[in-house]
């Protein structure tokens, strides 16, 4: 099933193939088989995206010009909008995302944050007094300007593919960035929208370029080594991340890493709706592919049993509603290909070979659709030491885990390389409170509270990245600091 219009990369402001007319198939995670084909661009056209960008950014204007940042992201936003249906298309086919979490986790919630940022964007701080101070026997007046940083690189994945690219690419033009966005190889199309819409609301040549290829690590590499490139905004796995810090030290390039997680959420003894707070913890919403979900779940030991009875329940109840590329109701397809499904069922071996209880699921699903399809999977009795309540699985698998008291859930909760957020369940808010201040982390939900919007900082805390996305600090990430001083 071909299905989707050819991925052409943007450089320059103009729409084209690949120097040598190389492509690469768009495998879709429902099928296992191409849902279209990308061009893959070669080291040439990379080349000339990053020269397009620094043109863009030393010769023109658009660094400078608030108005014209502003009509043109809101025009861009106005075609996207107008777009929503092939934005859908592309969430599902490529990035395997069940029809009822295309809105949530997809179109709806990129849409949403494009708007939030545009309505914060007024509050952003272009100057700073500081004032006059005396020194060397004279008066000085004091100012910090704060001016976009440059030409960024922005590498993405292809779990949330829009939501991710809308996160850096809007921000990032709205600072006075030129961008050379890079979505991953298995979501390509998700980034050359950016490019045919950029080109029919008439950016200036080279403020806005997609590059992508089939080689994931190529186009990323090549960007976070050249000089030209200002920053590099990356979000992805902690190791790709790391990688990144290491080879941009050459060019002492600023990074900003939105990276895994292992989050936890502790659901406290008093719990109110314990049921629920437990039953909801199912980690399915997009096979379990976001990087701030609640993947380990932390239970009182005095209510352990009844938490794997609810668990148990849950499950059956969920059954084999899922993993239907039709069905609007579910919320749960594929894995996004072979390797990511290979890789999370070698994570359910090791659950099994290192103690865990195997509570529900487990086993891969061919016959859904002949896709990349694993069950809802849950692991009891299980240790904070053990490799599966460590390591990011990103797949429907969540560990459940006993703490005795609240320091002890605390504890567990922070025994993790990670700090991407995480959650308390309690009947006492001021509990809470108290429990979520202490878990180190860059968001915590208590009883449930949205902390994820468009107006809201997100990132990690340790080795879940550095700087944060979204709101107004978001957009600040964009932009260098001066200051000037004057004699009076
Ligand atoms: P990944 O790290 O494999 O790839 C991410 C991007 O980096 C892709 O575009 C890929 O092509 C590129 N890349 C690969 N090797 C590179 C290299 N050596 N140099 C430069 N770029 C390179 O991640 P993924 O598998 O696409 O996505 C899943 C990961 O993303 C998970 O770890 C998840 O937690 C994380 N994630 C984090 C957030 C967040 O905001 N913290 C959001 C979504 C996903």
């Amino acid at each position: 099933m071909t299905s989707l219009p050819d991925a052409r990369l943007f450089i320059g402001g103009q729409l084209r193939d690949a120097k040598g007319g190389r492509t690469f198939d768009i495998i879709g995670p429902w099928t296992g088989a191409p849902v279209g084909r990308a061009a893959d661009a070669s080291v040439q056209d990379i080349e000339d995206a990053i020269a397009a960008a620094r043109r863009a950014f030393d010769d023109t204007d658009w660094p400078t010009n608030v108005d014209l940042r502003v009509s043109l992201v809101q025009k861009l936003y106005d075609l996207f909008d107008a777009n929503r249906g092939r934005l859908s298309d592309l969430a599902r086919h490529e990035a395997g995302a069940a029809m009822g979490a295309v809105g949530r986790a997809h179109v709806d919630m990129a849409m949403d944050g494009w708007k939030d940022y545009l309505a914060v964007f007024p509050q952003v701080q272009w100057q700073k007094s500081y004032g006059e101070r005396s020194g060397y026997g004279m008066m000085h007046e004091r100012i910090a300007v704060y001016e976009p940083v440059g030409v960024v690189g922005a590498i993405t994945p292809w779990n949330v593919p829009l939501y991710v690219n809308v996160g850096k690419v809007v921000a990032a033009l709205l600072a006075g960035c030129t961008v050379i966005l890079k979505p991953a190889p298995n979501t390509p199309g998700m980034g050359a929208i950016f490019g045919e819409l950029a080109a029919q609301a008439g950016f200036p040549p080279g403020v806005i370029n997609v590059v992508f290829g089939e080689d994931a690590a190529l186009a990323g590499e090549m960007l976070v080594k050249d000089p030209r490139v200002d920053l590099i905004s990356f979000t992805g796995s902690t190791g790709v991340g790391k990688r990144i810090m290491e080879q941009g030290a050459a060019t002492l390039k600023r990074v900003f890493l939105e990276l895994g997680g292992k989050s936890a959420k502790i659901v406290l003894e008093d719990s109110e709706n314990f049921a629920m707070d437990v039953a909801t913890t199912m980690l399915v919403f997009h096979a379990g592919q976001g990087c701030a979900v609640h993947s380990r779940l932390l239970v009182p030991q005095s209510r352990y049993e009844e938490a794997k009875a609810i668990l148990k329940a849950a499950y059956a109840n969920f059954g084999d509603n899922w993993g239907d590329f039709d069905n609007p109701g579910q919320i749960m397809g594929p894995v996004i290909s072979r390797r990511q499904m290979e890789r999370v069922l070698s994570y359910i071996a090791l659950g099994e070979e290192e103690g865990a209880t195997l509570l529900a699921g487990g086993k891969a699903r061919p016959d859904k659709a002949g896709g990349f399809f694993i069950e809802p999977t849950c692991f009891v009795d299980v240790d904070n030491s053990m490799r599966i309540a460590q390591e990011e699985i990103f797949g429907p698998v969540l560990v459940v885990i006993p703490f005795q008291d609240d320091d002890d859930a605390v504890r567990i909760a922070n025994e993790s390389s990670y700090g991407l957020s995480g959650g308390v369940a309690s009947g006492s808010l001021d509990r809470a409170m108290a429990v979520a201040r202490r878990v180190r982390t860059g968001s915590v939900s208590v009883n449930g509270g949205m902390c994820i919007a468009g107006d809201l900082p997100f990132g990690g805390y340790k080795s879940s990245g550095i700087g944060r996305e979204w709101g107004l600090e978001g957009i600040e990430e964009y932009l260098e600091t001066k200051l000037i001083a004057w004699r009076k």
